[in-house]
């Protein structure tokens, strides 16, 4: 039985919610689950179930739940300050103090920050910055921007222009002109006919036969996140990101890395673009800037763009009422001294990621998983219906979906990009917790191949 309040917040919610990324009226016919409260790595529904977190809230708890200090650092700043703006030649010092750290932690080339309330308006930010950038330079036909099919940018109309996902094309378009897309380095979904180490440079060959098409003096930039969040958790072969450093490189074209998921530790360094060894030009931040305390992004730009907006820039015009807001900085500020204090990407690193990857890899065995993979904390797994061709399920069936909720029914959280199954954890997450991890993810596997056995489809 519900009790009595929770089916009063849903019903209160289908009356007045309009939900991000959700069909209302399927929503208002299933009805929401509610969540109330969260500790460590585990939320807690109105109805008093337990849940293991594995998506870290939206990628973005990297932290964990419940940290005192976090909301301590909101609290305290609040009373100080609890905004003020970075316009018109005004700071104030929880910007300051969360810019100089953020570029300590940044790659040794990148040394200033534009701050935003989110990676959407990081992208929006990227789009319009790189386009200036070139004016500046004496370029400004170089407007392409070159992205991925299947990359997920952000949901403001730059944002995503700037991704490749097509259903949100299809929607309230047309996009920003002037952006181009290449296919993305999904080897299961897409390459395996070839070994992934060919497969890397194949696309990242097409990369350079996109810049030829478009002109070379044209292009202003590409863009990619590290490894795809929101698209898959596609983790690109080894030979892809090398491949396409060089091609930017033959054609003076800048480096977007999109680490709105793959930066703060994700990947067990700092930016996920460090793990690969990557040199971005510019680099768009949110969610675990904060742990997702509090809602704060920017851009993280590299010495070249940064010394030409500012030696030759004159005014730049464009920012947001919440750039560098007084209390998202501060409680960003505190989170990013806790992950130093705790050697939070260490662990991931050298402790959880290893653990992971071993166990997750397990699961590879399981009869509905054609393949598991993982890199730090992001992992994926890809349910098909036949091990050795790698065949899908039929789409009508949307077994990604069935397995997304008997995962919530059993107390966990993981989530479905059609018939692929994704995972994110908190940062904190120890060898135990990842057991239990994987534990839930093998029940829930068993239960959604005995689901589909009474219907007949196994
Ligand atoms: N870039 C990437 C890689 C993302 O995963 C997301 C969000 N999932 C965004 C940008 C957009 O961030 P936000 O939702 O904070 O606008």
């Amino acid at each position: 039985m519900t009790p009595p309040d929770t089916a009063r917040l849903q019903q209160l919610d289908r009356d007045h919610h309009l939900h991000p990324f959700t069909d209302f009226k399927a929503l208002g016919e299933e009805g929401s689950r509610i969540i109330t409260s969260a500790e460590g790595i585990y939320i807690q529904d109105a109805d008093g179930n337990q849940i293991l977190d594995a998506m870290a809230g939206l990628w973005c708890v990297n932290l964990g739940y419940g940290r005192e200090e976090l909301v301590t650092a909101a609290a305290e700043q609040m009373q100080q300050l609890p905004y003020y703006n970075n316009f018109f030649k005004t700071t104030h010092p929880p910007a300051v103090e969360l810019a100089e750290t953020l570029c300590r932690l940044a790659p040794a080339h990148m040394n200033r920050v534009f701050f935003t309330g989110s990676g959407s308006e990081a992208n929006d930010t990227v789009l319009r910055m790189v386009r200036r950038y070139w004016a500046l330079k004496g370029k400004p036909e170089k407007q392409w921007i070159i992205g991925r099919e299947n990359a997920y940018h952000g949901s403001t109309v730059a944002g995503m222009s700037l991704g490749g996902m097509a259903p949100m094309h299809e929607q309230g378009g047309p996009c920003v002109p002037g952006i181009s897309h290449i296919r993305q380095p999904y080897w299961f979904g897409e390459g395996r006919e070839l070994s992934a180490e060919e497969f890397g440079k194949v696309c990242a060959a097409a990369l350079e036969t996109r810049i030829e098409e478009l002109g070379a003096d044209k292009v202003a930039a590409f863009i990619a996140e590290p490894v795809q969040g929101a698209g898959g958790a596609i983790i690109p072969p080894d030979s892809y990101w090398p491949a396409i450093k060089e091609v930017l490189a033959k054609y003076d074209i800048l480096l977007v890395a999109d680490e709105v998921i793959c930066g703060f530790g994700r990947l067990g360094e700092w930016f996920g673009s460090v793990h690969y060894g990557i040199e971005p030009d510019l680099m768009p931040i949110a969610k675990g800037l904060s742990s997702g305390y509090l809602p704060i992004g920017g851009v993280l730009v590299g010495d070249r763009v940064a010394s030409t907006l500012i030696d030759e820039g004159g005014e730049f015009y464009h920012g947001f009422t919440y750039s560098g807001h007084p209390t998202c900085a501060a409680v960003a500020l505190k989170n990013l001294q806790l992950m130093e204090q705790e050697g939070v990407v260490e662990h991931v690193r050298d402790v959880a990621g290893p653990h992971l990857a071993r166990r997750w890899k397990e699961l590879e065995q399981h009869p509905l998983i054609g393949e598991a993979r993982s890199l730090g904390l992001i992992g994926a797994l890809e349910i098909v219906a036949d091990k050795a061709s790698g065949k899908r399920f039929d789409k009508t069936l949307a077994v990604g979906n069935l397995c997304r909720d008997i995962c919530f029914e059993t107390g966990l959280v993981m989530r479905s990009v059609g018939d692929t199954m994704v995972i994110s954890p908190p940062l904190v997450i120890t060898t135990e917790q990842v057991d239990e991890l994987v534990r839930l993810a093998h029940a829930a596997l068993d239960e959604t191949m005995r689901r589909l056995e009474q219907q007949g489809v196994t």
